[in-house]
């Protein structure tokens, strides 16, 4: 059973003046496989630093505490060495990549984490049916990744990596931003699917409520200014939905 472990988290962003700006203040947070858990909060409260700083992203300072992923330091770990310990991120601003096509895109980094090539008899296959399942059309797998991609093509086009990669733990920032409700419908279905494996643990962060009413989690943790202020399961959401983030931030 995997498990992703932050403990005290504590990152800086990077100035351009080489100044430090300290972001994240303490976070303790541990997902396992099967698990699925819902991060809110304000904007600007630090969600996607915390999304980027698992990631590896180089404007990210960690000033203290640790990251495992089954006992391996993640925070010791390349960009490249976290995907292909099984840790997925899909980022609220996807980056476009420029001459590759999105086939050749999902073959490479399925080459990559899994340590050889994908079998070319039944990959061609399980492709189609990904993109099929996000209802994607098939000349999709030919356009180049995220080149002019609608907000809500970007979204199903993650969560076809994430079926086919299937990680250990995937973090999702803000995936359901942007999204109309069909396409949101469509997204929240997908990652239900792999919810529902047992076998990743889903880290989702959000500011809205909405996509929750489609993916269930089963803990709930409220993020503000650098870290959780609250934790419990489904119900918090339903209460953060009614109330809003103000009684956290009046009393911070
Ligand atoms: P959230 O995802 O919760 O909206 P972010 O992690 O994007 O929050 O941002 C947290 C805080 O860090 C914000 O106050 C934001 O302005 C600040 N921040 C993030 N990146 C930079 C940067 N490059 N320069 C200055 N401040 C930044
Ligand atoms: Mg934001
Ligand atoms: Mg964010």
């Amino acid at each position: 059973m995997s498990t992703l472990e932050i403990r005290d988290l504590q990152v800086s962003v990077k100035l351009p003046e080489g100044e430090l700006k300290p972001i994240l203040a303490g976070v303790d947070l541990t997902v396992k496989a099967g698990e699925t858990h819902a991060i809110m909060g304000p904007n600007g409260s630090g969600k996607s630093t915390l999304a980027y700083s698992i990631a590896g992203h180089p404007k990210y300072e960690i000033t203290g505490g640790t990251v495992t992923l089954d006992g391996a330091d993640v925070l010791a770990m390349s960009v490249d060495e976290r995907a292909r310990a099984g840790l997925f991120l899909a980022m609220q601003y996807p980056v476009e990549v420029p001459g590759v096509s999105v086939a050749n895109f999902l073959r490479t980094a399925k080459t990559a984490i899994d340590g050889e090539a994908p079998k070319l008899r039944t990959w061609g296959g399980e492709l189609r049916s990904a993109m099929e399942r996000l209802q994607m059309d098939p000349s999709f797998a030919q356009r180049n990744v995220n080149e002019g991609f609608s907000g809500g093509e970007k979204k199903r086009h993650e969560i076809v990596q994430l079926e086919l990669l299937k990680p250990k733990v995937a973090i999702l920032d803000e995936t359901d931003s942007g999204l109309d409700i069909d396409a949101l419908r469509i997204v929240s279905e997908g990652v239900n699917r792999v919810k529902d494996t047992g076998e990743t643990g889903v880290l989702l962060i959000t500011h809205y409520t909405r996509i929750l009413r489609y993916v269930k989690p089963d803990f709930v943790h409220v993020f503000v200014a650098g870290k959780i202020v609250q934790e419990g399961g489904p119900e918090l959401a339903e209460q953060l939905e009614a109330e809003g983030y103000e009684r956290y931030l009046t009393r911070a």
